[in-house]
């Protein structure tokens, strides 16, 4: 007989998440979570890889990924004094700032927003509140952020720049009202700021800290985030982080990738074109109603009670996006579509009109 039960062993906060689920795309056109579809020419992965083969995978790989983080550095033109942390995605990133949170500490951010600050909180046992968004535009509440700082005193604000599964930027006057409101830390996440032009990342300072990955640019597979922030901050984030976060292939693949910047240059700017070509044809269908967005995704609106019936009539034809309806709130008769190839992207637009 067992001497333990798995219901008294670990915290009940464990014992009450519900995994991350993440769909099986196999054989679907995959729409649902924010990858770049296009990949390399077979002459810039044949130089990729005669890189890799000079790895020394019998090693611990660099503790600091010290070239990588300069790299970083200096793309991002970072000041003296501000320092990068690297995380394993910046889930990892998310996840070492909360654990660095006394116990009973209040986290904040929005709702919707990007499920894995509330997963992680709640994993932790933190205090999560979540704040909706105005309902007009999908905008900052302002005012009621505000109370919810005045009422928690939050230790760590989320603010993802561009929302996800949104889309939107939310208003920079906001975001300051907010940053000055707090008296703990503000995390700008702009994991989709190769969509977007926009940034706080000239505002790294004091209390304000940017996250970026490089998964939405088209790097998912490497697990690679990172975030920057006032030397003091990180230096603290260092001591909680496992010594070697970021493996040997990750830090020569994206150091590599890098240096080759331009190609997702070129990249995200087919995206953004087949963005706008996918706003005007989801529009102009009847009955939905798309969110304009500055990522590389298009949340949109279904007839009211329809959203589940025709994100499984799309999924059978063979394309999978993200039913967000389940979120409830403002994400009620919403799905979420990942801005593919054109190809993709007809075969998407199709098998709606299809479903409607
Ligand atoms: C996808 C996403 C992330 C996670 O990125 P990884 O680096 O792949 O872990 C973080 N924040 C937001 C808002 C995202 O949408």
């Amino acid at each position: 007989m067992s001497k333990f039960t798995v219901q008294t062993l670990f915290r009940p906060e464990v014992l009450a998440l519900s995994a991350y689920h993440v769909a099986d795309a196999h054989g679907f056109i995959k729409l649902d979570a924010m990858e770049n579809p296009y990949s390399w020419s077979d002459e810039l992965k044949q130089t990729w890889l005669a890189r890799l083969k000079d790895c020394p995978l019998n090693r611990y790989p660099d503790p600091e990924a010290r070239e990588l983080t300069a790299t970083l550095k200096n793309l991002n033109q970072l000041p003296d004094g501000i320092d990068v942390l690297l995380g394993n995605g910046s889930d990892e990133i998310i996840q070492l700032l909360l654990m660095a949170l006394p116990p009973n500490s209040h986290v904040l951010s929005t709702t919707p927003s990007f499920v894995m600050y509330k997963q992680i909180s709640d994993s932790l046992g933190l205090n999560y509140h979540g704040v909706s968004l105005r309902a007009d535009n999908l905008d900052l509440d302002l005012a009621a952020m505000l109370a919810a700082i005045e009422q928690h005193n939050p230790a760590i604000i989320f603010l993802a720049y561009p929302n996800n599964p949104t889309g939107n930027l939310f208003d920079i006057n906001a975001i300051n009202q907010i940053i000055d409101a707090a008296n703990g830390l503000v995390i700008i996440d702009e994991a989709y700021e190769p969509f977007a032009n926009s940034s706080f990342m000239n505002r790294v300072a004091n209390n304000v800290l940017v996250m970026r990955t490089v998964s939405k640019l088209g790097l998912a597979g490497l697990r690679l985030g990172y975030i920057a922030g006032e030397r003091a901050i990180i230096e603290q984030l260092h001591k909680i982080r496992l010594p070697y976060n970021i493996n040997v292939l990750t830090q020569s693949s994206v150091q590599f990738a890098l240096k080759h910047k331009e190609i997702f240059t070129e990249q995200t700017a087919a995206i953004c074109s087949e963005r706008a070509l996918m706003l005007t044809a989801l529009n102009s269908l009847n009955g939905i109603i798309a969110y304009e967005s500055l990522a590389n995704f298009i949340l949109f609106k279904t007839p009211e009670n329809q959203a589940t019936r025709i994100f499984e009539a799309i999924k059978a034809r063979g394309v999978l996006i993200k039913n967000v309806h389940p979120q409830g709130g403002l994400l009620t008769d919403c799905l979420r579509v990942t801005v593919g190839t054109p190809d993709e992207n007809q075969a998407f637009l199709q098998a709606l009109k299809s479903a409607l």
